[in-house]
C-alpha cells in the first residue's frame, strides 16, 4: 500500500466531464490499495476571471480581499472533485488549505507555506477517504486566508507529500511532462525524461509556466522526486530529482519563453553607497520577485537602476517606487510592459563556455535586439520586445538542436 499525492492543473479540470473522468481514474489507483491524497487547482480560467472581475472593483485590489476571492476557486474543484467520486462509489472528502492546516506567513497573494499539519488529513485517510485538497491556499497565524502566487498549487502537492512522507508525488497537467521548450510554442519541443532540482528551478524561475518554481524549491530541499506527467494518458512523463553525472553531457537542457514581464526604471538616482539596498530592500519586503537588474554609468553623480518583474506585479512595484523616488529625491519612474523574456538553461554550462556566444550570435542572426542579459551558473536570459519571443524560442531551440 502506497500513499500517493496527486495534483491536477486547471486546464485537466476544465469541464464537469473533465472533472469525472480525472475522478474515474483516482478511484482505479485507490482500488489497488493505495491512501490517496489528491490537490486540486481552480477548473479553467476561474483564476484570471476572478482576477479580472477584482480589477472591475479596484484597480489594485488590497491583497487580503484577493486571497478571500481567489481561494474559492480551488473549494469549488475540490468540492465538486469529492462529488464525482463519491458518485462512483468511493468515500471522499473535500478540505481547504486552511482546514487542514497550511500555515503560511502572512503575504497575501504571494504567501510562502511555513508548516503544514496532517493530523486531519491522516484521520481522513485511516477512515478510507479519499483526501481531495483545494490547492495554492493556507492560513496565517491569525486565521486570515492567503494564497500561494500563480500556480500555487503544486507548491501546495509538494508541501503536503512532503509532510506526509508520501511515496509518490505526481503532478498531472495538460502537456506530458516537462519539454525542451514550450510545445504550445515549439512544435518540435522534446520531452525531457529525467532533469535536475537545479535546472527545474532555474527552468520555471525564468517563467516557464509548467511548475511553480517554489514547489521546485521545496522537492529539492527533500530530496522529493516529482513525476510530472498528462491527465489525459498514462504515459511516463518527466521525473524531477537530484543531478547525476550524465546530466552534465548536455550543455542546453531547455530554452524558456516568459512573455509577462516588465521593467522599470528609476531615473536620477543618486550614485553612492546603499541605493541599491535601499530600492531593493523596499521591494523585497513586498516579496516581489525582480530578475533582471542593471544600472547605468554615471551622469553627474547620477545613475538610473532598471529592473524586470512580472506584469503582474508591475501596480504594485510602481507604488514601492514612487515611494522610494520621494524618499530618495530621484527623478521620474517609468515602465514598459512591452517587454518578454527568454533564457537557456542547462547544467552543462558550467563547465562549458561559449554557449553565450552562441545565443548572442544566433539572436543576432535573427535580428533580434537584446535588450537586458542576466546569467546564473546555469542560465542565461535575454529581455527582448514581447513581439519577438515566440521567433527568439525557435532560433534558439534550433541553434541548440534541441529537437533531435
Ligand atoms: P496546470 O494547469 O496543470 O497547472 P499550467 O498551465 O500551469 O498547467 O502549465 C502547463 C503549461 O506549461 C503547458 O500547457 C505548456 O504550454 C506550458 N509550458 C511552458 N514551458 C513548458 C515546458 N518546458 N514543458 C512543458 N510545458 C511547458
Ligand atoms: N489557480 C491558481 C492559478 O491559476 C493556482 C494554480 O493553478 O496552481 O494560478
Ligand atoms: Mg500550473
Amino acid at each position: 500500500m502506497a500513499l500517493i499525492v496527486k495534483k491536477f492543473g486547471g486546464s485537466s479540470l476544465a469541464t464537469p466531464e473533465h472533472i469525472k473522468k480525472i475522478a474515474k481514474r483516482i478511484v482505479e489507483d485507490k482500488q489497488k490499495n493505495n491512501s490517496i491524497v489528491v490537490v486540486v487547482s481552480a477548473s479553467g480560467d476561474t483564476t484570471d476571471d476572478l482576477i479580472s472581475m477584482a480589477k472591475k472593483m479596484h484597480p489594485n485590489p488590497p491583497h487580503r480581499e484577493m486571497d478571500m476571492l481567489l481561494s474559492t476557486g480551488e473549494i469549488v474543484s475540490s468540492s465538486l472533485m469529492a462529488m464525482a467520486i463519491d458518485n462512483l462509489k468511493e468515500k471522499a472528502v473535500s478540505l481547504t488549505g486552511p482546514q487542514i492546516g497550511i500555515m503560511t506567513d502572512s503575504a497575501h497573494t504571494r504567501a510562502s507555506i511555513r508548516k503544514v499539519k496532517t493530523e486531519r488529513i491522516k484521520k481522513e485517510l485511516q477512515k478510507g477517504n479519499i483526501v481531495v485538497v483545494a490547492g495554492f491556499q493556507g492560513k496565517d497565524d491569525c486565521d486570515e486566508i492567503t494564497t500561494l502566487g500563480r500556480g500555487g498549487s503544486d507548491a501546495t502537492a509538494t508541501a503536503l507529500a512532503i509532510a506526509l512522507k508520501a511515496d509518490v508525488c505526481e503532478i498531472f497537467t495538460d502537456v506530458e511532462g516537462i519539454y525542451t521548450s514550450d510545445p504550445r510554442v515549439v512544435k518540435d519541443a522534446k520531452k525531457i525524461k529525467i532533469i535536475s532540482y537545479e535546472e527545474m528551478l532555474e527552468i520555471a524561475s525564468s517563467g516557464a509556466q509548467v511548475m511553480q518554481s517554489r514547489s521546485i524549491e521545496l522537492a529539492s530541499k527533500y530530496k522529493l522526486k516529482l513525476h510530472v506527467r498528462s491527465s489525459f494518458n498514462k504515459k511516463e512523463g518527466t521525473i524531477i530529482m537530484e543531478e547525476c553525472e550524465s546530466m552534465e553531457k548536455v550543455f542546453v537542457r531547455g530554452v524558456v519563453i516568459a512573455k509577462n514581464e516588465a521593467r522599470v526604471t528609476i531615473h536620477n538616482v543618486p550614485n553612492k553607497p546603499g541605493i541599491a539596498a535601499y530600492i531593493f530592500g523596499k521591494i523585497g519586503k513586498e516579496k516581489i520577485n525582480v530578475d533582471m537588474i542593471i544600472q547605468s554609468s554615471d551622469h553627474q553623480g547620477k545613475s538610473d537602476i532598471s529592473f524586470t518583474v512580472n506584469e503582474e506585479s508591475l501596480a504594485q512595484t510602481l507604488e514601492v517606487m514612487e515611494r522610494a523616488r520621494e524618499h530618495l529625491k530621484a527623478g521620474k519612474v517609468s515602465s514598459d510592459s512591452d517587454i518578454g523574456k527568454i533564457a537557456i538553461v542547462g547544467v552543462g554550462m558550467k563547465t562549458n563556455s561559449g554557449i553565450a556566444g552562441k545565443m548572442f550570435e544566433a539572436l543576432a542572426k535573427a535580428n533580434i535586439n537584446i535588450e537586458m542579459i542576466t546569467t546564473s551558473e546555469i542560465r542565461i536570459s535575454c529581455a527582448i520586445r514581447r513581439n519577438l519571443c515566440d521567433k527568439a524560442v525557435k532560433v534558439l531551440h534550433k541553434e541548440f538542436e534541441l529537437g533531435k
